[in-house]
């Protein structure tokens, strides 16, 4: 039924078996009978709605007063000061008198409404007397540390305060079934504690209204409910979901009526914002308490529930502490032994401390390692490889604890009939389980639960007439894991998974070192294995050309002279190659050295080489910590490829520098490059030029980046075509002259 295009009809008409659950009780259009209902428009006040009874406190009929102002039935002064209270609050409430009646008129929004509720009070009070009661009670339920003994005691003290025939304290079960966990009754009733009643007993819906309004009363349940008229021009349906007089769904009426009690009073025990429970009152005659009471009643349950919640959370920090306990044990197990299998099961703690299961295993590379109460190893898996499958709101963790129900396992629930499993990486190939057996409980329904409504021959609903205790043995189920085992297996997965990715780091690191270094001497053999037949080669080479040269033809001249340049080439690389193996090889000493001196020692060779460069080192160099042997194969490969490339570019000039602090550079005006090559020009074999123009090996920059590597520092270059380059380079360790 779409409720917001449809008018109010009739309920008992409306309702059906199948919509039960969705029965629209908060548009119910009806109200009990002790108060008048009228609603206007919050911007006019123009009146839109009244119910049947207006005549009970005015003077005019309903007909009169659809339409009219409301300022025409109540006086201005009250409908100012309502005005004013809607500014900074959601309701308004007032004792007052009309027709020498006193009445607490209720007023709430409603949509684009005000809504007027005019409460007939018919009870008197001594106020100051009832306040102090209420504030002793209060004082009694804080004090009481027992879940049951402070249950027991506010049953009886609502019983008292509020005059009821029966208390009862009701509380729901994850399934919404409820218990009765504590009653105060007349002693010629018979005691209804520890039944339970099916969820269908309060509806989803009735459930939402609880939490919206939080306490409410039905006065009788044997008096008619009196109609809501709308003006004509009134199309829209009423939301009744916060009305105090709003009457309820005629299917409740007749359970009320099936179990003989004329009135009640329930109250919502709301904990984390949702119904915990309910204090139910019943009343076998008709029975009024008045919005004072109620407003008392409301207070009273608040401080029953956050009672309970201190209590719930106080347990949840002891449980967290408890677990956060083993688990740090657990890690440490994990890092002394070495070993994640051995730490997690073998030793003083186990994963199964960590929650309130009775067995648990880990399921890594591929084995199953269980421990305490658990099923077999085939059946742990064969769980593992279901629920890897399934669809469920926490990405790593599932748990149930009804597995035979909502899982396709072989009948394991005497072991497993709660089973928390958690998986450790996003391809779910290791995982952690957790079992808890089952626990067969005894129900003592207030009736039969499975005939809890049941459609007559009329096919109209009926709520069942018996409340015969019917007993059921509840089986495959184990005791629900709690928020806090969930957060604390979640918490102990996050850790696990940081240690197996280190660890498994660590082993890749080390299998790349040792690839690393086999990679390193084999190419180190084969350079070096490669160095003799070449110089015999050479040696050959340059035999024939000292002895028969002149006897060659021209072709053989130039075969020869290729072969000798070849072969002085292959040297070139070749010694290298060895170089930069070997940088990755030899361990570093570091000593405090001259880099001046050291750039002194490098340049004359380069200068016989390239007698047109000119080369400028600034006059003060820091000293600088490292390998100064290596570090000339740093200066020599840097300061020669700016000489190289510049050397034919007009006026070539090289500038040696120290800038700020540790960073120093070496700048030329040569042949510069394209610098989207910044990064691979460091890599082995990249060159950006012809080895006819410019003649090299392009190991070089790997030397050269190595060596800063090893030194922990850093390299860079900014370069531009035709303009030249500048190498940066900084060192950690540098000294001040
Ligand atoms: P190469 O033996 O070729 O000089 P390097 O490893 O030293 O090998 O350098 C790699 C490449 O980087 C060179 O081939 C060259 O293209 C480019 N390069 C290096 N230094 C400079 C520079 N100062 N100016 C221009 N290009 C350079």
């Amino acid at each position: 039924m779409n409720i917001s295009n449809s008018p109010f009809k009739p309920l008992t008409k409306e309702v059906t078996f199948s919509n039960c659950d969705k029965e629209p009780i908060h548009i119910i259009g009806k109200i009990q009978n002790h108060g008048v209902l009228i609603t206007c428009k919050i911007d006019t006040l123009e009146i839109n709605r009244c119910s049947k009874n207006t005549s009970v406190l005015f003077d005019k009929t309903t007909k009169e007063i659809l339409g009219a102002s409301m300022n025409t039935i109540l006086n201005q002064k009250i409908l100012d000061e309502v005005i004013l209270a809607f500014s900074n609050k959601n309701i308004f409430y007032k004792e007052y008198e009309i027709k020498n009646i006193d009445v607490t008129i209720i007023v709430h929004k409603s949509d684009r409404e005000y809504v007027f509720e005019f409460e007939l009070n018919t009870i008197k009070l001594d106020s100051l007397a009832y306040q102090m009661r209420l504030t002793e009670i209060v004082f009694e339920i804080n004090s009481i540390n027992d879940l049951q003994e402070r249950c027991n005691r506010t049953a009886a003290m609502v019983k008292e305060y509020f005059a009821y025939d029966r208390v009862m304290i009701y509380k729901f079960d994850a399934e919404w079934n409820g218990a009765i966990i504590s009653e105060a009754k007349e002693p010629h009733l018979e005691s209804w504690l520890g039944l339970h009643y099916p969820s269908t007993d309060i509806p989803q819906q009735a459930r939402q209204l609880f939490l919206k309004q939080g306490v409410r009363i039905i006065c009788d349940v044997h008096t008619e409910p009196l109609d809501i008229i709308n003006h004509s021009k009134t199309k829209s349906v009423l939301d009744m979901s916060n009305s105090e007089l709003r009457y309820v769904a005629p299917v409740h009426i007749e359970y009320l009526k099936n179990m003989r009690v004329n009135a009640t009073l329930t109250a919502a025990i709301i904990i984390d914002n949702k119904l915990w429970g309910l204090i139910a009152c019943h009343h076998y005659s008709p029975k009024f308490i008045n919005y004072y009471q109620r407003l008392n009643c409301k207070f009273l349950t608040q401080v029953f529930a956050t009672k309970i919640q201190l209590d719930k959370s106080n347990k949840i920090i002891e449980k967290l502490n408890q677990s956060s306990f083993i688990h740090a044990r657990l890690i440490d197990q994990i890092n002394t032994s070495q070993n994640i299998i051995k730490g997690l099961t073998q030793l003083q703690y186990t994963i199964n401390d960590l929650t309130e299961s009775f067995g648990a295993a880990i399921y890594l590379d591929q084995k199953i390692i269980s421990i305490g109460d658990c099923p077999t190893e085939n059946q742990i898996l064969a769980i593992i490889l279901q629920i890897k499958d399934l669809d469920y709101p926490n990405e790593y963790i599932y748990h149930t604890h009804q597995a035979s129900h909502d899982l396709d396992i072989l009948s394991i629930t005497e072991k497993a009939a709660g089973i928390c499993c958690c998986f450790l990486s996003p391809s779910k190939e290791d995982a952690l389980i957790w079992f808890k057996p089952e626990k067969i409980q005894t129900i003592h329904w207030a009736g039969n639960p499975h005939k809890e409504i049941l459609p007559d021959h009329t096919k109209k609903l009926s709520p069942r007439k018996s409340f015969a205790k019917w007993i059921e043995q509840q089986t495959g189920k184990s005791v629900p894991w709690q928020d806090y085992e969930i957060a604390e297996v979640e918490k102990f997965k996050n850790n696990l998974t940081d240690i197996i990715t280190e660890r498994e780091i660590k082993e890749l690191n080390h299998k790349l070192k040792i690839a690393y270094k086999e990679l390193e001497s084999f190419s180190y053999s084969v350079s070096h294995d490669l160095r003799a037949p070449i110089r015999g080669i050479d040696g050959f080479a340059n035999i024939l050309k000292e002895e028969y040269y002149d006897t060659l033809d021209d072709f053989g001249k130039s075969s020869l002279n290729t072969i000798i340049e070849s072969v002085n080439k292959m040297n070139t690389l070749i010694d290298d190659i060895l170089e930069y193996s070997r940088l990755g090889r030899k361990s570093i000493q570091h000593k405090s050295f001259s880099l001046k001196s050291a750039i002194e020692e490098v340049l004359p060779n380069l200068k016989e080489l390239y007698p047109n460069v000119q080369v400028t080192i600034q006059e003060e160099l820091p000293m600088i910590i490292g390998d100064q042997n290596i570090f000339l194969l740093l200066l020599k490969n840097l300061i020669e490829n700016a000489m190289k490339y510049s050397s034919k570019s007009q006026n070539p000039q090289v500038q040696i520098r120290h800038l700020e602090k540790n960073t120093f550079y070496i700048k030329d005006n040569g042949i510069g490059f394209d610098m989207k090559h910044k990064e691979r020009i460091f890599d082995v074999f990249n060159r950006l030029v012809n080895d006819d123009e410019y003649n090299g090996s392009g190991i070089g920059l790997a030397i050269v980046k190595r060596i800063i590597d090893r030194h922990q520092g850093e390299i860079w270059v900014e370069s531009k075509i035709d303009k030249g380059s500048t190498f940066y380079f900084s060192l950690n360790n540098y000294e001040k002259q």
